[in-house]
């Protein structure tokens, strides 16, 4: 794989000290790859770049916006099979998953190009005659963009295709550790004829950048996808200069089964989504709340499916879950399981690392978990199952909701009522019943409380983008 340059005025470029940062593989713990280290004069002309960007693109019409878009999806599309090996080479995530992530980035630069001819006003009757009082939606200018790790593709495609489909500039941080395959959809945008400065992507020393680029005058709006710690930091800091601000941060999501589901459909997709991406997802279940009366069944039936998981090399075919992304993750759920165990939470699968070259982990189950383990009260954000039991509707819409995250939430259930319970009394910014449905470009998606504000999806996910603007005209005399 060719190492992974700067993206600035439509040039690929070196940073201007020539500094690079590894690449490593996940699989192997072999570097395999560089990325080039952007310095504050490089953040200095994308800033400038990105300013005569939105100059340019702000007055290209919604309806050319989106065919730029429209033929990046395509572009993106043919090249999805190189992009999807690199993205597993850099990631670990399976080949599977990685085609996955490619024709879901390919359905969200389909859904913002046709987003864009649909940025639409009103006008609001007036109270004397020859007036006419009209609501316009503007860009909100140059963006700064941050994007992790965990969906190198599809975190920053988000923001990539509703700040162009709005009109907007946008200079994107992206993720160090897997530079590569995020590269790949500014590559498309490139081809597909995006004008030179409007979207710029670095990469560096992430605070460095952050606390360069948001206070900056030029930047106007600010989009973040991480950790709720690092994301209040840096809210704090946008907030300090009136940027605008997306969040979208960590999750604890809970999985609520009740004793009139249908079990095996939840364990089969309760199982395979928890350890989709070795369970490094935002939006993953992770507290599983089990009726009693099918709690042992669940857990026997769950244990069973996830002790078959097929861990590897995601490059090889039948791997089902790869290893996860750095050691970072290694060191947190090995802490993490230890203090569980230590709280007296019992192990039914999985629990310890394979081997010792890669970061390969099993998938673990922790049954009986006490609330007062760490990982029932943080973030794990790797493949750990956390089961607890409970009696009623209220005991386990009391559990769900005791954390200040609010990101997604699932439930399973036959009982109409409980399921519209759940979702009125669910404190999430998304809740899926009786299905895996979350993460549709068409559909909002985004938290509430510590898992930050604003919406990616939907029609929803433009208003970021956009300033409002009133105008009121009356007839000259
Ligand atoms: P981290 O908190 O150091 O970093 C999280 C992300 O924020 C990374 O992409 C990182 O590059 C970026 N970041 C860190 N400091 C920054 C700064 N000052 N300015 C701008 N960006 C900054 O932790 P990590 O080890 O990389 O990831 C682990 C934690 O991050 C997990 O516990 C999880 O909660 C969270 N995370 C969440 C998502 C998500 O999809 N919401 C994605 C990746 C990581």
């Amino acid at each position: 794989m060719s190492d992974t340059l700067l993206y600035m005025d439509g040039q690929w470029v070196a940073g201007s000290k020539g500094r690079t940062l590894p690449v490593i593989d996940p699989a192997t713990g072999q570097e395999f790859a560089s990325v080039a280290h952007a310095e504050i004069s490089d953040l200095d002309r994308a800033l400038e770049c990105s300013e005569k960007g939105f100059a340019t693109w702000s007055a290209v019409s919604g309806y050319d916006r989106g065919k730029v878009l429209r033929k990046a999806a395509e572009i993106f599309r043919e090249n999805g099979e190189e992009t999807a090996r690199m993205l597993t080479r850099e990631q670990g995530k399976p080949l599977f998953e990685a085609r996955l992530e490619v024709a879901r980035g390919v359905d969200i630069l389909e859904w913002f190009a046709e987003e864009a001819r649909r940025i639409y006003g009103r006008v609001i009757p007036a109270r004397a005659p020859g007036v006419t009082q009209l609501v316009v939606r503007e860009p909100v200018g140059v963006v700064a963009a941050f994007t992790p790790w965990n969906f190198p593709i599809n975190q920053t495609v988000r923001k990539v295709a509703a700040a162009l489909a709005a009109g907007c500039s946008i200079i994107v941080k992206g993720p160090e550790e897997t530079p590569a395959s995020c590269a790949q959809i500014v590559r498309a945008l490139e081809e597909a004829g995006l004008p030179a400065g409007v979207l710029n992507l670095v990469y560096g020393v992430p605070a460095e950048i952050s606390s360069y680029l948001i206070p900056h005058p030029v930047v106007r709006k600010v989009s973040f996808t991480g950790s709720t710690e690092i994301g209040k930091q840096l809210a704090a800091l946008a907030g300090q200069h009136m940027k605008r601000v997306t969040m979208e941060l960590g999750g604890h999501a809970p999985a609520i089964v009740f004793n009139d589901a249908d079990v095996d459909t939840a364990v089969q997709l309760l199982s395979g989504f928890k350890f989709w991406n070795a369970g490094q997802v935002c939006g993953t279940p992770t507290r599983f709340l089990i009726q009693d009366r099918v709690h042992d069944q669940f857990v026997e039936k769950f244990t069973a499916a996830v002790s078959k998981i097929k861990v590897g090399n995601g490059l090889d075919e039948d791997t089902k879950m790869g290893p996860l992304a750095n050691t970072r993750r290694m060191e947190a759920i090995e802490g993490y399981i230890a203090d569980a165990v230590k709280c007296g939470a019992k192990i039914t699968t999985g629990g310890k690392r394979i081997g010792n070259v890669g970061n390969f982990f099993e998938p673990t189950v922790l049954i009986d978990v006490p609330l007062e383990a760490r990982m029932m009260n943080e973030e794990p954000f790797g493949p750990v199952a956390l089961i607890r039991s409970f009696s009623d509707i209220d005991e386990a819409m009391a559990e769900a909701n005791r954390l200040l995250y609010g990101l997604a939430s699932y439930a399973y259930t036959r009982s109409a009522s409980t399921a519209q319970q759940v979702a009125a009394r669910m404190r999430a910014g998304m809740v899926s019943i009786n299905h895996q449905g979350v993460g549709l470009p068409e559909t909002p998606f985004g938290g509430i409380n510590d898992s930050g504000y604003g919406s990616e999806g939907g029609i929803e996910a433009m208003e970021p983008y956009l300033n409002i603007k009133f105008v009121t005209q009356a007839n000259a005399s």
